[in-house]
């Protein structure tokens, strides 16, 4: 059984790659590019309906083949703006926007409040699909998010994002610090066993 991310996120990819020791592809490698509509109210309706679409797309391409699709929704939320960004994350700042344009819009949301540093987490929900049915597992990161940005490492709102515990946000900590704690390392941390055991069956 192939595993497949449903993801076409460089930053996302290059930490599923990362953090799983089986061989994962991305779904564009099979697919090739195209966006899937994300309306859902939830992180996890949205995962569902990235690995539904492209658990059924490989279905009609390669129907000799057994697959098993993984994805992440994932994003940001601040209790002073109400939650937001939330699962509007990828499009804080706009259709077809960069990470970087959504970075600044929310630097710009936090200095608008006269803040420096205010709390943040983020929401990573995991979806697994494949011929036995669907499962979802949720991880969190908590942390305070800066009105200035430091470091270029990890992607997104990384500059920005130091979590509990750390000094250092994660545009400065190295990915192999973020994988332990991060949304997406603690959820795929529930999401292996689940895979492990749909591998073996
Ligand atoms: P998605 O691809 O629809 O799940 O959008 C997730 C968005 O949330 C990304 O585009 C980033 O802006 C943000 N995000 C999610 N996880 C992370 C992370 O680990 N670091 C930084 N930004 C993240």
């Amino acid at each position: 059984m192939k595993i497949v991310l449903a993801t076409g996120n460089k930053g996302k990819l290059r930490e599923f790659k990362q953090m799983c020791q089986d061989e994962v592809l991305a779904f564009s490698e099979l697919l090739g590019e195209f966006d899937i509509v994300e309306d859902g109210d939830t992180f996890a309706a949205n995962a569902l309906i990235k690995a539904r679409t492209i658990y059924e797309k490989l279905g009609k391409a390669y129907p000799d083949d057994e697959y098993l699709v993984i994805s992440d929704d994932s994003g940001i939320s601040l209790p002073v703006l109400d939650g937001a960004p939330g699962i509007y994350s990828a499009r804080y700042a706009g259709v077809g926007v960069t990470d970087k344009d959504n970075l600044y819009k929310l630097l710009a949301a936090v200095k608008e409040k006269g803040l420096q540093s205010t709390p943040a987490y983020y929401t990573a929900a995991i979806a697994i699909v494949s011929k036995f049915g669907e499962y979802v597992v949720h991880g969190w990161m908590h942390g305070d998010v800066l009105a200035e940005p430091r470091g270029d490492k990890g992607f997104g709102y990384d500059p920005m994002f130091v979590p509990k515990g750390y000094d250092l946000t994660l545009g400065e900590l190295d990915d192999d610090v973020k994988s332990v704690i991060s949304h997406r390392g603690q959820a795929l941390e529930l999401a292996k066993p689940i895979i492990g055991m749909l591998q073996k069956k």
